[in-house]
Protein backbone atom coordinates (compact mmCIF):
# COMPACT_ATOMS: atom_id res chain seq x y z
CA UNK A 1 0.00 0.00 0.00
CA UNK A 2 2.81 2.47 0.83
CA UNK A 3 4.52 1.87 -2.17
CA UNK A 4 1.37 2.81 -4.54
CA UNK A 5 0.44 5.58 -2.36
CA UNK A 6 4.09 6.88 -3.24
CA UNK A 7 4.02 6.00 -7.16
CA UNK A 8 6.86 2.77 -6.93
CA UNK A 9 4.24 0.42 -7.55
CA UNK A 10 5.62 -2.47 -9.24
CA UNK A 11 8.84 -0.84 -10.96
CA UNK A 12 10.99 0.06 -7.52
CA UNK A 13 9.56 -2.17 -4.91
CA UNK A 14 11.76 -6.10 -4.16
CA UNK A 15 11.04 -8.64 -6.00
CA UNK A 16 10.04 -10.97 -3.43
CA UNK A 17 7.15 -8.53 -2.61
CA UNK A 18 6.05 -8.55 -6.59
CA UNK A 19 5.78 -12.46 -6.23
CA UNK A 20 4.30 -12.18 -3.07
CA UNK A 21 1.35 -10.01 -4.41
CA UNK A 22 0.93 -12.21 -7.48
CA UNK A 23 -0.03 -15.14 -5.27
CA UNK A 24 -1.49 -14.02 -2.14
CA UNK A 25 -5.13 -13.34 -3.20
CA UNK A 26 -5.69 -10.88 -0.38
CA UNK A 27 -2.64 -8.41 -0.89
CA UNK A 28 -3.41 -8.18 -4.77
CA UNK A 29 -7.00 -7.13 -4.02
CA UNK A 30 -5.47 -4.67 -1.76
CA UNK A 31 -2.66 -3.42 -4.43
CA UNK A 32 -6.14 -3.59 -7.03
CA UNK A 33 -7.87 -0.93 -4.65
CA UNK A 34 -4.73 0.88 -3.69
CA UNK A 35 -3.85 1.54 -7.33
CA UNK A 36 -7.32 2.90 -8.45
CA UNK A 37 -7.55 5.23 -5.51
CA UNK A 38 -4.09 6.87 -6.38
CA UNK A 39 -4.76 6.82 -10.15
CA UNK A 40 -8.56 8.71 -9.03
CA UNK A 41 -6.56 11.08 -6.86
CA UNK A 42 -4.12 11.86 -9.21
CA UNK A 43 -6.54 12.82 -11.91
CA UNK A 44 -8.85 14.72 -9.83
CA UNK A 45 -5.06 16.38 -8.94
CA UNK A 46 -5.81 17.07 -12.70
CA UNK A 47 -8.88 18.48 -13.51
CA UNK A 48 -9.14 20.62 -10.09
CA UNK A 49 -10.56 24.10 -11.31
CA UNK A 50 -8.12 26.61 -10.55
CA UNK A 51 -9.90 30.21 -10.43
CA UNK A 52 -8.36 32.42 -12.23
CA UNK A 53 -5.68 35.03 -11.15
CA UNK A 54 -7.74 38.16 -11.20
CA UNK A 55 -10.33 36.63 -9.29
CA UNK A 56 -7.92 35.11 -6.47
CA UNK A 57 -6.18 38.94 -6.29
CA UNK A 58 -10.06 40.22 -5.95
CA UNK A 59 -10.87 38.08 -3.24
CA UNK A 60 -8.08 38.93 -1.30
CA UNK A 61 -8.69 42.69 -1.86
CA UNK A 62 -11.98 42.37 -0.59
CA UNK A 63 -10.80 40.20 2.44
CA UNK A 64 -7.87 42.95 3.43
CA UNK A 65 -10.63 45.52 3.53
CA UNK A 66 -12.96 43.53 5.23
CA UNK A 67 -10.73 43.16 8.12
CA UNK A 68 -8.82 46.50 7.94
CA UNK A 69 -12.92 47.87 8.20
CA UNK A 70 -13.26 45.68 11.44
CA UNK A 71 -10.00 46.65 12.87
CA UNK A 72 -10.84 49.75 12.45
CA UNK A 73 -14.53 49.74 13.89
CA UNK A 74 -12.95 47.49 17.07
CA UNK A 75 -12.29 51.30 19.17
CA UNK A 76 -15.62 52.57 18.10
CA UNK A 77 -17.04 49.42 19.54
CA UNK A 78 -15.12 49.56 22.71
CA UNK A 79 -16.50 53.19 23.54
CA UNK A 80 -19.69 52.08 22.84
CA UNK A 81 -19.12 49.42 25.44
CA UNK A 82 -17.25 52.54 27.83
CA UNK A 83 -20.47 53.99 27.12
CA UNK A 84 -22.90 52.29 28.00
CA UNK A 85 -21.51 50.78 31.25
CA UNK A 86 -21.59 54.76 31.87
CA UNK A 87 -25.10 55.01 30.92
CA UNK A 88 -26.08 51.85 33.84
CA UNK A 89 -24.01 54.02 36.41
CA UNK A 90 -25.80 57.42 36.07
CA UNK A 91 -29.16 55.37 36.21
CA UNK A 92 -27.94 53.93 39.24
CA UNK A 93 -26.52 57.22 40.52
CA UNK A 94 -30.53 58.32 39.57
CA UNK A 95 -32.15 55.46 41.41
CA UNK A 96 -30.08 55.72 44.16
CA UNK A 97 -30.49 59.69 44.51
CA UNK A 98 -34.49 58.89 44.24
CA UNK A 99 -33.87 55.95 46.91
CA UNK A 100 -32.34 58.20 48.58
CA UNK A 101 -35.53 60.77 49.03
CA UNK A 102 -37.64 58.14 50.28
CA UNK A 103 -37.63 58.10 54.14
CA UNK A 104 -35.28 55.65 55.24
CA UNK A 105 -33.99 56.59 58.05
CA UNK A 106 -36.51 55.49 60.66
CA UNK A 107 -35.82 51.92 58.79
CA UNK A 108 -31.98 52.46 59.04
CA UNK A 109 -32.64 53.65 63.09
CA UNK A 110 -34.04 50.20 64.05
CA UNK A 111 -30.87 48.53 62.14
CA UNK A 112 -28.41 51.05 63.93
CA UNK A 113 -30.52 49.72 67.30
CA UNK A 114 -30.16 46.07 66.30
CA UNK A 115 -26.19 46.37 65.31
CA UNK A 116 -25.85 48.80 68.53
CA UNK A 117 -27.24 46.21 70.78
CA UNK A 118 -25.41 43.32 69.61
CA UNK A 119 -21.58 45.09 69.16
CA UNK A 120 -22.44 47.48 72.55
CA UNK A 121 -23.10 51.36 73.14
CA UNK A 122 -20.09 52.54 71.47
CA UNK A 123 -21.74 52.76 67.86
CA UNK A 124 -23.36 56.39 67.41
CA UNK A 125 -26.46 55.07 65.81
CA UNK A 126 -27.58 58.46 64.05
CA UNK A 127 -24.41 58.90 62.71
CA UNK A 128 -23.99 55.58 61.35
CA UNK A 129 -27.70 55.63 59.54
CA UNK A 130 -27.08 59.23 58.20
CA UNK A 131 -24.40 58.46 56.77
CA UNK A 132 -25.72 54.75 55.35
CA UNK A 133 -28.87 56.77 53.95
CA UNK A 134 -26.57 59.12 52.25
CA UNK A 135 -24.04 57.38 50.57
CA UNK A 136 -23.55 53.98 50.96
CA UNK A 137 -27.01 52.95 49.28
CA UNK A 138 -26.51 54.52 45.74
CA UNK A 139 -22.33 53.56 46.31
CA UNK A 140 -23.36 50.37 46.88
CA UNK A 141 -25.77 49.88 43.95
CA UNK A 142 -23.53 51.33 41.50
CA UNK A 143 -21.10 49.08 42.65
CA UNK A 144 -23.24 46.07 42.33
CA UNK A 145 -24.39 47.22 39.06
CA UNK A 146 -21.37 47.40 37.56
CA UNK A 147 -20.15 44.13 39.32
CA UNK A 148 -23.27 42.41 37.58
CA UNK A 149 -22.72 44.72 34.06
CA UNK A 150 -19.01 44.93 33.73
CA UNK A 151 -18.46 41.36 32.51
CA UNK A 152 -21.40 41.69 30.11
CA UNK A 153 -20.38 44.45 28.84
CA UNK A 154 -16.79 42.70 28.16
CA UNK A 155 -18.11 40.08 26.32
CA UNK A 156 -20.71 42.15 24.10
CA UNK A 157 -17.36 44.05 23.10
CA UNK A 158 -15.00 41.53 22.43
CA UNK A 159 -17.61 38.60 21.40
CA UNK A 160 -16.74 40.01 17.45
CA UNK A 161 -12.94 37.95 18.19
ZN1 LIG B 1 -0.30 -11.43 1.23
Amino acid sequence: MEAVAFGRWPEHVDEGLVTHVAACAVCGDLVEVARALHDERDAACREAPVPAAGMVWWRATIRARAEAARTATQPITVLQGIAAACAVGLACGLAGAAWRSIDWTAWMDGLGALVLRLEGPRVDVAAVSTLATSHALPVLLGLAACLVLAPLVLYITLADD
